[in-house]
């Protein structure tokens, strides 16, 4: 255990997923016994694209939700802090703080941004969107953290993070960490639909919290080889999403190697290959279930996993903040407007009998 810490997390737009899981909670569940841990609920994240009182109205059962997914996918309450975004208003102001430290051009640069406008629906980029990697840049400095484990589309945003706290420490004085970003083995996980990453805003996910029905439906949905209308014409395996699942949840390696090697030369139907994925699959989540249950047995548990979190990371951003106001002056600025005030009301008080 060093004594540095480690920030990453989910918008509370709903449950978890198998890309989330390899993107970065198989990192936060490796990382969590070397880093103290620090699991964002970023909600005022999720306003830029979801902003309606409906999709706000959802955030506290989206929370529950995914922390609960994140308790099963093994990370411990007792190392991880989980907190909500939107009650630490610090963060905002480390915000405001930041927006100086980076120009347009460059958060126009950043690919995601655009890619999440275009999922939204939105013709326009809207001003918060593009703010998306400095309001991230708070999120990950408000705690000073060290290690952001994150998937592939916000690698960019990390980026953005580390150049902001580099001119900050160059204006104002060492003050944050240049944080890391920890890459998972699978950056990027497609959806079951073959055409994109998983997501939950396109629905071609596999959810943590599906059961063992959910994913054989699931997997016997799921895109292959197009040209393969019959079980004896040879398929092709790279890039084909049923073998990337394969490659990624099914421990059987010997099970993987024949399956491929008999879909190559046409000697295997895909309901095989998925029976057995969805058999794969089933076993990686099975313990989740099992940690699940026991943490749903205990109602109110995982609200007061969340409300503590937030009130004890609140005071650690309290003071980031106060120190990040000290460096650049603020703090002293108003100390001199309000010294001399406080000398003009005392002189006011000794003239007047
Ligand atoms: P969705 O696209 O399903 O709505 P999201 O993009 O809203 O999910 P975020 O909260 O932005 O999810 O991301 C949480 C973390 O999960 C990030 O580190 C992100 O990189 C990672 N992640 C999300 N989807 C995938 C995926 N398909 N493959 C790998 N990592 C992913
Ligand atoms: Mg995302």
């Amino acid at each position: 255990m060093t004594d540095q810490r480690m920030l990453t997390g989910d918008r509370p737009t709903g449950k978890l997923h198998l890309g989330h899981y390899v993107g970065s909670i198989a990192n936060r569940v490796q990382l969590q016994h070397k880093y103290e841990t620090f699991l964002i609920i970023a909600d005022l994240h999720m306003l830029t694209t979801k902003n309606t009182r409906e999709d706000i109205a959802k955030v506290s059962t989206n929370a529950r939700d995914m922390v609960l997914d994140s308790l099963a996918a093994g990370i411990d309450p007792t190392r991880a802090t989980y907190y909500l975004q939107s009650a630490i208003p610090e963060v905002t102001e480390l915000n405001a703080l930041f927006q100086n430290l980076v120009t347009v051009p460059r958060l126009e640069r950043v690919p995601s941004l655009k890619d999440m406008a275009r999922d939204a629906g939105k013709e326009e980029m809207p001003y918060g969107l593009l703010g998306y990697p400095v309001l991230q840049a708070a999120d990950i400095l408000c705690v000073k953290a060290h290690v952001v484990p994150v998937g592939k589309d916000n690698h960019a945003h990390v980026e953005v993070t580390r150049e902001i706290a580099r001119r900050f420490n160059y204006l104002y004085g060492e003050t944050f960490p240049v944080p890391e970003l920890v890459e998972s083995e699978v950056p990027t996980l497609v959806g079951t639909d073959g055409q994109g990453k998983m997501s939950k805003s396109i629905g071609n996910v596999i959810y943590l919290s599906d059961s063992a029905e959910d994913v054989r439906k699931r997997v016997a949905g799921m895109y292959t080889d197009p040209k393969r209308i019959r079980a004896d014409i040879p398929g092709t395996v790279e890039g084909n999403p049923v073998f990337i699942y394969h490659d990624v949840f099914n421990d059987n390696a010997a099970e993987v190697a024949d399956l491929k090697e008999r879909y190559r030369a046409g000697k295997v139907g895909d309901v095989e290959v998925k029976d057995k994925l969805a058999a794969a699959i089933n076993r990686f989540l099975d313990p989740m279930r099992e940690r699940r249950a026991h943490y749903e047995e205990q109602s109110g548990l995982v609200d007061e996993i969340i409300v503590e979190g937030t009130e004890r990371t609140r005071r650690e951003v309290q003071q980031v903040v106060f120190e990040a106001r000290k460096a650049m002056g603020l703090t002293a600025a108003y100390n001199q407007l309000r010294r001399k005030a406080e000398r003009a009301r005392k002189s006011r008080e000794d003239t007047t009998p």
